[in-house]
């Protein structure tokens, strides 16, 4: 699987013709550079802002559209943080969100080294966790 994480602001253009199964059209790849540019966890509109300053013609719809494409095939996560509207994020790795309650900005907060979920929570044997999904909110100590 191609490490799209670790890009920093990948030109449309430089991405496959295919990723993950997906066609990558025009409004998908730049859908998809919107979201690795700037990793703030942004919300559709964000998106369709961002995207429109490179695409004036994308519409709101095609945003939403992409990012469900790209979402479904495992090219970006979905993040749903209590009854705001849904945020997208390209790491793929297993990592939790933090929500700083200052700046209302969301961090990536990985787990330590080592450290897996099975060692911090009291998993009945045998599960297979399929989806990771855990939230924090507070304030940065100084
Ligand atoms: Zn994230």
């Amino acid at each position: 699987m191609i490490s799209l994480a670790q890009q920093k602001n990948p030109d449309p253009t430089d991405f496959p013709s295919e990723l993950e199964g997906l066609r990558m059209t025009k409004q998908r790849r730049e859908v998809l550079a919107v979201i690795l540019a700037e990793r703030d966890h942004p919300k559709a509109n964000d998106v369709f802002t961002r995207a429109q300053k490179r695409m004036p013609t994308i519409s709101l719809a095609t945003v939403y559209n992409c990012l469900e494409a790209l979402v479904s095939h495992n090219l970006v996560r979905q993040v749903n943080l209590e009854r705001e509207s849904s945020r997208y994020c390209p790491n793929l790795t297993d990592h939790c969100h933090f929500q700083d309650e200052k700046s209302g900005k969301i961090h990536d907060v990985v787990f330590k080294d080592g450290v897996k979920l099975e060692d911090i929570l009291e998993l009945p044997q045998g599960t297979e966790v399929s989806h990771l999904e855990i939230s924090l909110k507070g304030t940065f100590g100084q």
